[in-house]
């Protein structure tokens, strides 16, 4: 029974900078009808709110739940009543439930990588793994795929971010095997790797190119991308093309978008018509390119 079940109208806000063009709203709320919810779910962009402006605010408003995105997903944890185990090892969330006005933050971009991922690519080894981007996203993947059992091989431009995050994951994973990398050994670990996981924002829209050389990239290799404007990045073509198999950044989105759904609701959503209604959603023809 999830923590605030109880509300018959649900009424979800995205607490966010820069997040006009957030597909949520859409896939969130066309989820909820095909199950027969009354829920809403609107955008609360930070850059408009006043100083000081607290989720607790909202919550006075008539907020049931909540989805965070970058820059809050660790500069709301000072306003959390409680934290999921796994939002507690992360320090982030993306998600914050409301029930009998305890606000508790919960993180489904781990949970939702790893469901997209067994979902997308079933028969993925996940002996060892690299994880180029320590960021946001990086670390959500990263602890997924330790939780998962794999080796997990941490490359970032920013040398500090990888090996704080290597440091925070051997912390919460002692009997694993985390490795902090440079991005020029990424290639020559792809040797040894089953799988390599783009989380930069390198292949998105207005951030055109590869994250890292491709050449080394075999057929036992599998590659997925985080990033989901465009569906289809360099990398994924690439990777494609030397044989791959390859996940795109949607199926991560729909994922965790889902297990929040069904976290503030108790319902359960059809990842697969979500996932369907996303690749409606990032029509190819009218997204802006990416090369
Ligand atoms: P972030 O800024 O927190 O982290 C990005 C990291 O990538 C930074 O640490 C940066 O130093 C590193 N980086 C950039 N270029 C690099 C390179 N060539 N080699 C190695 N490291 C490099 O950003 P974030 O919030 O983690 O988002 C990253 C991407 O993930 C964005 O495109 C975002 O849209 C996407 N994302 C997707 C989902 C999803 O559900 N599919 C969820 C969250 C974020």
């Amino acid at each position: 029974m999830p923590e605030n079940a109880s509300p018959a109208c649900h009424r979800i806000a995205l607490v966010g900078a820069d997040i006009s063009g957030s597909l949520s709203p859409a896939l969130h709320e066309r989820e909820a009808a095909a199950l027969g919810l009354d829920y809403t779910y609107t955008l609360l962009d930070l850059d408009r709110l006043p100083p000081g402006w607290q989720l607790r605010d909202a919550v006075r408003q008539g907020v049931t739940g909540f989805n965070v995105t970058h820059p809050a997903k660790q500069s709301v944890l000072g306003q959390l009543d409680g934290l999921s185990p796994d939002a507690r090892t992360l320090g982030a969330v993306n998600t914050v439930s409301v029930a009998d006005g305890r606000l508790v933050g919960h993180n489904t971009d781990h949970s939702g990588f790893l469901a997209g991922l067994r979902n997308g690519l079933p028969g993925a080894r996940l002996g060892r793994v690299v994880v180029v981007g320590a960021g946001g996203a990086g670390s959500a993947v990263a602890y997924a795929l330790a939780g998962a059992g794999a080796a997990v091989e941490i490359a970032d431009t920013d040398t500090g971010r990888t090996a704080a995050l290597a440091a925070r994951l051997t912390s919460a994973f002692p009997a694993g095997a985390i490795t902090a990398l440079t991005p020029d050994s990424v290639p020559a670990a792809l040797v040894r790797a089953d799988g390599i996981v783009n989380a930069t924002p390198i292949g998105m829209t207005g951030h055109p190119g590869l994250p890292f050389g491709t050449g080394a990239l075999t057929p036992r290799n599998w590659v997925a991308d985080v990033v989901y404007r465009p569906l289809d990045t360099a990398l994924l073509t690439a990777a494609r093309a030397a044989g791959c198999q390859v996940l795109d950044g949607g199926a991560m989105l729909v994922a965790q978008a889902a297990l929040t759904l069904a976290l503030l609701t108790g319902a359960a959503p059809d990842a697969g018509r979500m996932q369907d209604h996303l690749s409606a959603l990032i029509d190819p023809r009218t997204e802006p390119s990416h090369v």
